[in-house]
């Protein structure tokens, strides 16, 4: 099995990615941001619990995501590839990760970064804010989404630079040529 994160920060394009890479190597897309707005949006009673962290650009707990990601794991445990988008975003997510993939016999295959420009990331999240409604995007939780990655998220490239796990692309550019480059990575 598989077990592919797309890293980077919000706006990075790890969404548009991620579905093109699932699609084109038949792997399940796992996008914790997405799982977690169905909740909300059919109003569960996870959903109401985390309906006013999201909507403040924080984190939702460590234990509720890595609770999430266990019933995907199970759930799924036939399919032969997963790309992870939006988890893990905390070290200690990180960790619970390897332990969960560990007690299935699996392991973290790549994690592969988004790079762009923080300008670049802020004009992206506005855009999206206006062509999707999408209530994390006004200008002042944009901010708080940015902190949240610098503070807890951004430490994660050291934990997978030790373990020779972590690479690079640059996100800038059209999405075609990006994905090609993800591809070849992929396929290294
Ligand atoms: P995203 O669509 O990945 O940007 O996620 C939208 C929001 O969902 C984030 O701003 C967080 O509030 C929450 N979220 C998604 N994934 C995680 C995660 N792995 N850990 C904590 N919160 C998350």
């Amino acid at each position: 099995m598989f077990n592919l994160i797309l890293f980077g920060p919000p706006g990075a394009g790890k969404g548009t990615q991620a579905v093109k890479i699932a699609e084109k190597f038949g792997w399940k897309h796992v996008s914790t941001g997405d799982i977690l707005r169905a909740e909300v949006s059919q109003a569960t009673p996870l959903g109401l619990k985390v309906k006013s962290v999201m909507e403040a650009g924080h984190l939702v707990s460590d234990e509720l995501l890595i609770e999430i990601m266990e019933s995907v794991f199970v759930k799924n445990n036939t399919v032969n590839g997963f790309v992870l988008d939006g988890f893990p975003r905390t070290l200690n997510q990180a960790e619970e990760l390897d332990k969960m993939l560990l007690k299935h016999g699996q392991k973290v295959s790549l994690v592969l970064a988004l790079e762009v420009d923080e300008a670049e990331l802020v004009k992206r999240l506005l855009k999206r804010a206006l062509d999707q409604g999408r209530k994390d995007d006004t200008e002042e939780v944009i901010k708080n989404r940015l902190v949240q990655y610098h503070h807890h998220t951004k430490p994660l490239i050291d934990y997978y630079l030790e373990k020779n796990l972590y690479r690079e692309v640059y996100g800038q550019g059209s999405i075609e040529e990006i994905f090609s480059q993800l591809c070849e990575v992929i396929s290294l």
